[in-house]
């Protein structure tokens, strides 16, 4: 097999990172205690223009600490999509909540919003509603129906840092939101993650049950379950630069994004990820291709012709209803969510990471153009 000439993703790191690092090795200071967490956090959640930051070990660990800080309990039921990651599916089996999931709007990949009412009941306590490959949930509808049946929100945030639904925010509709900090995201610390809310109360639950809920009446007693999620000064240090430059990531993800579609327009075979809908603009976290009937290839074959030119792809989410370890678990039989099978099945990514150059551009597109043809 041929060397990996283009990594599907490799983060850029050129900014203060080295500096901010080494000035935590020259302090001592690389655990989780250390002045740089607690500035990474403000100028993080400041950035959201929330009153609360509250950094992590990784996304996952900030969706498991966000549900449980609501409580959610044993048979509430839980609305999120299928097309997502397992991460946001973890927590509700966890707490042996209900899952109850929705399938994907066929063009923007993402929740379809249209579906979520009718699967709404009494027992109903919280949507996970996770932002797809760059664009956003239709957040407005969604906002409607979780204030008129008193729903609570998580956001997970994880993709689409930077990303605007009409003038606002993604990461500032969730009652609370999340974000992951690993290598492929707008911003990465190696590992880590992010919580940020509007509710103090969430956030002073959100802080203990990072901490495997140490409380301040005497150390070593514990009143409740926790975890140790807590996140580094060393990490702090690589955030606080990466976050200076997220506004040049942010033109450089969709500039990426620009020339793969302005190349591949023409390919009657793709269905590509959409440059805008009525209320975002694509911040291209990944940029994804969904091959359709005319293509003559399937995603493994296409993935197996780029792989043998140096190029590194990856294949979409897995359902969450098609996941086999929940299927053992007697979860989601005989549900069908052909959109979200349909994308699962036939989509795939190329590089798009903040460090593809020009260059590895234009040699991917001349191979996938060959490819397809
Ligand atoms: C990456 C990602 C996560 C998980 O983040 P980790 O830091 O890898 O645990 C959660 N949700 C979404 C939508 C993601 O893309």
């Amino acid at each position: 097999m041929k060397k990996i000439k283009i990594p599907v993703n490799e983060p850029l790191l050129k900014g203060n990172e080295k500096k901010y690092v080494l000035s935590c090795l020259r302090d001592g200071y690389i655990s989780s205690s250390g002045s740089l967490v607690k500035k990474f956090e403000d100028k993080f959640s400041q950035r959201l223009k929330r009153k609360y930051g509250i950094s992590v070990s990784n996304g996952t660990a900030a969706l498991q600490i966000a549900f449980e800080a609501l409580k959610i309990k044993k048979g509430d039921e839980v609305i999120l999509p299928s097309f997502t990651i397992i991460s946001c599916i973890l927590p509700v089996i966890r707490a042996k909540a209900k899952p109850v999931l929705i399938d994907s709007d066929p063009v923007t990949w993402n929740m379809n919003v249209d579906q979520i009412e009718k699967k709404i009941s009494k027992k109903t306590k919280l949507i996970i509603v996770p932002h797809i490959y760059g664009l956003p949930v239709n957040m407005e509808p969604l906002m409607k129906i979780a204030k008129k049946f008193k729903i609570k929100v998580i956001e997970d945030t994880a993709e689409v840092l930077g990303l605007k639904y009409k003038k606002k925010e993604c990461g500032t509709f969730g009652d609370i939101s999340t974000f992951s900090f690993y290598a492929n995201k707008h911003i990465t610390t190696g590992e880590g993650g992010m919580i940020v809310t509007n509710d103090k109360n969430i956030s002073e639950r959100c802080k203990s049950l990072r901490n495997i809920c140490f409380n301040n009446e005497r150390r070593f007693m514990h009143h409740e379950l926790g975890w140790n999620y807590r996140f580094t000064n060393i990490q702090s240090a690589i955030g606080l630069a990466q976050l200076e430059k997220l506004n040049n990531f942010i033109i450089k993800k969709r500039k990426i994004g620009k020339i793969y579609t302005n190349a591949f327009k023409k390919i009657e075979s793709f269905n590509l990820p959409f440059d805008k809908s009525k209320y975002a603009k694509n911040i291209f976290w990944i940029y994804g291709i969904v091959l359709n009937k005319k293509s003559k290839l399937n995603v493994s074959q296409f993935m197996k012709r780029l792989r043998n030119k140096g190029i590194e792809t990856r294949n979409f989410f897995w359902p969450l209803h098609k996941q086999p370890v929940l299927k053992k678990m007697g979860y989601f039989k005989n549900l069908k969510l052909p959109v979200s099978e349909n994308l699962a099945k036939n989509g795939f990514y190329i590089p798009s990471g903040l460090a593809l150059s020009n260059k590895q551009q234009q040699y991917v597109i001349k191979i996938i153009k060959e490819i397809a043809s």
